[in-house]
């Protein structure tokens, strides 16, 4: 019998690939078909599959130990990874788009592995145990279901009623793609993902992705009925020509635009286990991985390293032990110590930020969230070493812990994160307003 894997987002496809190439049969069902003859991919239903997206080191290493074939793939098609100076991977530049497609198209080679286009309508469950999964009317069998449908995908939940802990992560995106004319140098960069600005209440970036194209984003906390105006492309344009490190990116004589621009929708932070409060595995059979185990605010860009992370954990795992409810709970407690931690750092760092955000000052009397941790050795550079672990996801957000009182000296000399030049979020929103209105009188005269 195959393990049916649900959804062939990157968890699905990352973890079947991995199994098949264990000798396991796979057959991976998605309700998207996959990209058209003529190469156009809409994606429904994946909302983030167009938006900015970077991908961080840990991706990098997951997808050089299990698939470097997807990597090499990526690298011909023009996606480009960043080292540092000892050669650990920092980051991807991909588009998600591309980044899918390539995992797609290896996935197709895969001699043991079969993709089918399907809505998976529920899990088949007999005896209290899933055993395959129902698709349009037929029933898919299986050894193992596992679970990759995402962050939103109602079908895959309800055999279980399982909740997930978490909440709104209070960040609303708006992105653009755009591309760099021939021999055009990107805008200024300050990261190794491109450009990335903190303005007063809201954050700006600039996405390096492959072959020239990059990706624009504006992020705010999503409260300010303003704002909304900028998936309007005169609005979203003015906002980001109103930053000036942001309007050298788009120049008409350096970049032109791609894309719509882009609206996007709630996002969470949220962790769900494998266990019933009795420690065995909700629904025998089923395992979740990717976003269906933890989403976090895509600001960091860890998502898909996490999703990785829990794949390779989850194939080593089911490779060990022939027994899927032991592996399933063994996932579980990997899960908790490797993944959770993440998950309750973005809770930490986003109300903190919204807090800020609001008005709130550096809180030297809590600890302090991971961001600010990090973001004190831009003026101790002796902590540089000390958070560089965390930073790149090498280690938990616990080895911050000791040194939190150096963070937080630094914090009590007045120091603060440097903001960059460009208008407020009181400012933005009120541009957005003013170019709304502007907007709507103009198509209320034709
Ligand atoms: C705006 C935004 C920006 C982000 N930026 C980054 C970033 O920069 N870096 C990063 O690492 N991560 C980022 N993330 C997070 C990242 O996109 C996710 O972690 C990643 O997509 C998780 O992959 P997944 O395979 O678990 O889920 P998904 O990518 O959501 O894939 C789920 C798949 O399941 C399919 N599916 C769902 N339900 C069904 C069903 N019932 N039947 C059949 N098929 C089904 C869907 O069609 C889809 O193909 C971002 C997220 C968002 C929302």
């Amino acid at each position: 019998m195959p393990t049916v894997v649900v959804g062939a987002g990157p968890a699905g496809l990352f973890t079947a690939i991995a199994l098949a190439r264990r000798g396991r049969r796979i057959v991976v069902v998605d309700r998207d078909p996959g990209p058209s003859p003529s190469g156009e991919w809409r994606r429904r239903g994946v909302m983030q599959f167009e938006h900015a997206h970077t991908f961080r080191g840990p991706a990098v290493e997951a997808m050089q130990d299990e698939m470097p074939d997807a990597l090499d793939a990526l690298r011909r098609a023009g996606a480009r990874v960043v080292t540092a100076e000892d050669g650990t991977p920092v980051v991807l530049h991909s588009r998600r788009t591309l980044f899918e497609r390539v995992l797609r198209e290896i996935a197709c080679r895969e001699p043991t592995l079969t993709i089918r286009t399907g809505h998976a309508d529920g899990v088949r469950c007999e005896a209290g145990r899933a055993v395959g999964v129902h698709v349009g009317g037929d029933v898919i069998p299986a050894d193992v279901v596992v679970d990759a449908s995402g962050r939103a995908s109602r079908a895959m939940r309800d055999p279980t009623h399982h909740k997930p802990e978490g909440g709104p992560c209070g960040a609303a995106y708006v992105t653009r793609q755009y591309r760099l004319a021939d021999a055009a140098d990107p805008g200024p960069v300050n990261s190794p993902v491109g450009l990335s600005l903190s303005l007063g209440g809201y954050f700006a970036v600039a996405f390096l992705h492959d072959g020239g194209h990059f990706s624009v984003t504006i992020t705010h906390d999503g409260t300010d009925p303003r704002m909304h105006a900028l998936r309007h492309r005169e609005v979203f344009e003015a906002a980001v020509r109103a930053v000036p490190m942001l309007d050298e990116w788009i120049d008409p004589r350096r970049a032109g635009p791609l894309t719509p621009v882009l609206p996007g929708g709630r996002l969470y932070n949220s962790y769900r286990g494998q266990l019933d409060d009795t420690g065995r595995p909700v629904l025998p059979g089923l395992i979740r991985i990717g976003d269906s185990v933890c989403t976090t605010t895509p600001l960091a860009g860890r998502g898909v390293s996490l999703a990785f992370r829990q794949a390779q954990a989850l194939v080593t795992l089911l490779a060990r032990d022939s027994d899927t409810d032991a592996a399933t709970v063994d996932f579980d407690a990997w899960c908790r110590t490797h993944i959770r931690p993440w998950f309750l750092d973005h809770v930490h760092c986003d109300g903190d930020r919204l807090r800020r955000w609001a008005g709130g000052g550096v809180d030297l009397d809590r600890p302090l969230p991971s961001d600010m941790v990090v973001a004190a050795a831009a003026a101790d550079p002796g902590l540089r070493p000390l958070v560089a672990p965390y930073d790149r996801m090498a280690a938990l957000p616990e080895s911050l812990d000791a040194h939190q009182g150096r963070a937080k000296a630094v914090y009590a000399t007045g120091w603060r994160p440097p903001v960059a030049s460009g208008p407020d979020r009181e400012e933005l929103a009120a541009l957005c307003l003013q170019l709304s209105e502007r907007l709507e009188s103009a198509l209320a005269r034709v």
